[in-house]
């Protein structure tokens, strides 16, 4: 049998972590196996409907790499299709119709809660034929679940979870409006899909139950299932947004890149030994079901940037400046050209060694895509305006120079630092590192003079001069 995963979310507006995770296991399951990833988009609230929301999801899969299978599929377009199916299961007799007032639901209602009963419907309509339909009342269709007995599934995280069948209501499968529910919806849409294992959060335990009344009164095979434990906060609690960080983008925003989110993903409730760094060629032929963690998982922020700062660490530099060039334009108003992606690619090493996140690595190196004359930030300034004589030599000292490298920067602040500073480097630097970047935080100043070139480093240092 070939395998087939889906991701079914629905379009919230973003796209949740803990839905990234579930997309993400969905994938790889089904990459592992030489399988289909299909995309459900879950969009039958039309009341809240947005195409933008829709959009927010493809925007987060893609970003993330999970590329899925065949054309997305949309909930709302498949509901003639849903109600047929409970007109079938009506025709043979596995659902019913039923013509309840809300007083009479409201009064079953008290009577359970009275009575401590785990469902409340009574069933009243379950035996009756249609001859006994009040006039103008449009009915809601329910199924006929189970009435003894025990449910069981066998999931493969959770092991064999069983509920009591007096615990499990004739569910409403199609409203008076005649729209499907939910319930009825999904079911539908993962057995039309051919969808072999269904990976999803724990919370969806419970609909599994109802589910998989449906399923058996249609005859179909049930699915193997896999239901994820939360993602929860450092505080043990369901990771929410007193966490901080909700969605996909807002790690983008933040300057993780993609590989490594995944990477954090995939560990934050699933394992391979020991192993922390796991790309996705490895994920795919490893990922398992039976190596998912059975309870939630304490989403550690400290462990995300130590794998970003990974990632960025043994990047290809184009694919780092790729995700980096969003925070270059909007936090430098900068679009990188070829001689600063140039200078960049030069300096890569100390640049990809230094930065936790693409925002630092953008931030630290945008000097070299500025030209003449910088803005200086606060600190800067004040050291330019400290320094104007050590400045000067420094200047006079590049011009005598045409070609550079680092160590011949370093010698000629180390003279000067010998001649006028007490031999304090630091002395000199400081305020070099001030005319050359603008700032004061940068890799190594020596080696960032000698990638931009003597010419330039006198531009910028006429530039600081008063
Ligand atoms: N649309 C549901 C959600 O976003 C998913 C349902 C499912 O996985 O069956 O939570």
């Amino acid at each position: 049998m070939s395998v087939v995963t889906r991701f079914p979310p629905s379009p919230t507006g973003f796209m949740h972590i803990g839905n990234a995770r579930t997309a993400l296991f969905n994938y790889l399951y089904a990459r592992r196996h030489g399988g289909k990833f299909l995309v459900r988009i879950e969009d039958t609230d039309r009341k809240r409907h947005s195409e933008e929301a829709v959009q927010a999801i493809i925007e987060g899969l893609d970003w993330m790499g999970l590329e899925h299978d065949g054309e997305i599929t949309s909930q709302f377009a498949r509901q003639d299709h849903h109600k047929e199916i409970a007109e079938e299961l009506l025709a043979k007799g596995q659902a019913y119709y039923c013509y309840c007032s809300p007083e009479e639901l409201e009064q079953m209602r008290e009577a359970a809660k009275e009575s401590g009963a785990k469902t409340f419907y009574d069933r009243r309509w379950r035996d009756k034929g249609p001859e006994d339909a009040p006039e103008g009342i449009a009915p809601v269709v329910r199924i006929k679940a189970p009435l003894d007995g025990v449910t069981t599934i066998k999931d493969h995280v959770q092991g064999e979870v069983s509920v009591p069948n007096d615990q499990l209501d004739d569910f409403i499968i199609l409203r008076s409006d005649g729209t499907p529910t939910y319930m009825l919806s999904v079911v539908v849409d993962d057995y039309d899909m051919g969808v072999t294992h269904i990976l999803r959060g724990d919370d969806h335990l419970n609909n599994t139950f109802r589910q998989k009344v449906i399923i058996d009164a249609m005859g179909w095979d049930l699915p193997e299932y896999a239901h994820l434990p939360m993602i929860l906060g450092q505080d043990g609690s369901k990771f929410s947004k007193r966490h901080g960080a909700q969605g996909v983008h807002d790690f983008r925003d933040m300057g993780y890149l993609p590989e490594a989110l995944c990477n954090y993903l995939l560990r934050l409730g699933w394992s391979h030994g020991d192993d922390e760094i796991i790309s996705r060629e490895q994920a795919i032929e490893w990922f398992d079901l039976e190596h998912i963690g059975k309870s939630g998982a304490k989403f550690d922020y400290a462990k995300l940037e130590n794998l970003n700062a990974h990632y960025i660490s043994e990047g290809d530099i184009n694919h780092i400046l790729e995700y980096a060039a969003p925070f270059y334009k909007s936090r430098h108003g900068i679009e990188l050209d070829d001689l600063a992606i140039e200078r960049i690619t030069k300096g890569q090493d100390e640049l990809k060694s230094r930065a936790k996140t693409l925002i630092q690595f953008a931030d630290e190196s945008v000097f070299y895509a500025k030209s003449s004359p910088l803005n200086f930030d606060e600190k800067a300034q004040s050291l330019i305006d400290d320094g104007q004589e050590v400045l000067k030599l420094l200047l006079e000292g590049f011009s005598s120079m045409s070609e550079i490298n680092s160590d011949s920067v370093k010698d000629l602040c180390q003279s000067i630092a010998d001649s006028h500073m007490d031999g304090k480097l630091g002395k000199v630097a400081m305020p070099l590192r001030a005319a050359i970047t603008g700032t004061t935080v940068s890799p190594s100043i020596f080696e960032a003079c000698a990638i931009l070139g003597a010419q330039e480093c006198c531009t910028r240092l006429n530039a600081a001069l008063k």
